[in-house]
């Protein structure tokens, strides 16, 4: 399949990146995750326009417009003949020798994107375990950025406990999970983590918000107390990979009785209702 670097489709041999690369060196770098369902990227603009904004808040200088980016990757999923799957593309500060500062003039950024096809009749992707930890994150993580260690950390803890996913938690209030954010429904209203430098403002999660202004579902958009999550009568997490995925346990606890609950399906329907209808083969 193709790659995009910069502003050339390459070959997956020809792709090269310099051992100087900011990525590499620091993380010094942004990138998004965008879905294809059936053939069409999904929320594609809403995606690039928090990539630009990412790379703004670093001060990063991207070499074309958001307009041509989404053209570019719409030929890679095209080219790549992707149905459902998705694209990665990331923008680092570019190759320089090794110093903190930014480099100086001529250094430009380096873009890289590939796409990633999902198998045919895939399952749906089981409820989600999760297992509470401390989020250790710095304090900009509205910026989609590069650096993703704590992000590693508390996933891979959450495997070591047999979970899917890690819920994060800024001294016993919950942010968002280490690459979604995070939903509880308690009588018959959604809590959610209000947007702010402490969460990345999730595309899927505007897209819930949205449904759930069209629905009448009540939403507070206030910090949930760890300590309260485990008495939620639903919980659901979101993602652009995932969509809407329902959670059955957190640290071990089941919440409601173990399936997905009445707001949760009924919002995973609105959901759905709004992905690209699937091109017929
Ligand atoms: N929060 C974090 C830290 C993430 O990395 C992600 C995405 O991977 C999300 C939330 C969900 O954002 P989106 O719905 O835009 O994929």
């Amino acid at each position: 399949s193709m790659y995009l670097m910069n502003d050339r489709f390459v070959k997956d041999d020809e792709v090269t990146i310099s051992i100087e690369d900011r990525g590499y060196y620091f993380g010094d770098g942004v990138y998004e995750v965008i879905r294809v369902y059936g053939g069409a990227m999904f929320t594609a603009e809403e995606h690039i326009g928090r990539l630009y904004e990412s790379a703004e808040k670093i001060r990063m200088e991207l070499p074309y417009g958001e307009e041509e980016m989404i053209a570019k990757l719409a030929r890679l999923v095209a080219d790549n003949g992707v149905k459902e799957g998705h694209v990665y593309v990331q923008a680092t500060r570019g190759a320089a020798p090794r110093v903190h500062q930014f480099p100086g003039e001529g250094i430009t950024p380096v873009i890289t994107a590939y796409t990633k096809s999902y198998p045919d009749h895939a399952p749906a992707a089981e409820p989600a375990k999760l297992k509470s930890a401390a989020d250790i994150r710095w304090l900009r993580c509205d910026i989609k950025s590069l650096n993703l260690l704590a992000n590693v950390m508390a996933k891979q803890e959450a495997f070591e406990a047999g979970c899917t996913e890690a819920l994060l938690h800024r001294d016993g209030t919950v942010t968002e999970g280490s690459s979604s954010n995070m939903f509880g429904v308690k009588d018959g209203v959604i809590h959610t983590h209000p947007v702010s430098n402490f969460i990345l403002n999730g595309i899927t999660r505007r897209v819930i918000m949205q449904c759930c202004e069209e629905l009448g579902q009540p939403v507070k958009e206030e910090p949930m107390a760890l300590e309260d999550v485990y008495e939620m009568d639903e919980f659901f997490l979101s993602s652009t990979t995932n969509g809407i995925l329902p959670v059955s346990e957190i640290d071990g606890r089941k919440i409601g009785d173990g399936h997905p609950g009445p707001v949760t399906e009924r919002l995973m329907a609105a959901f759905e209702s709004k992905l690209p209808e699937p091109i017929a083969t």
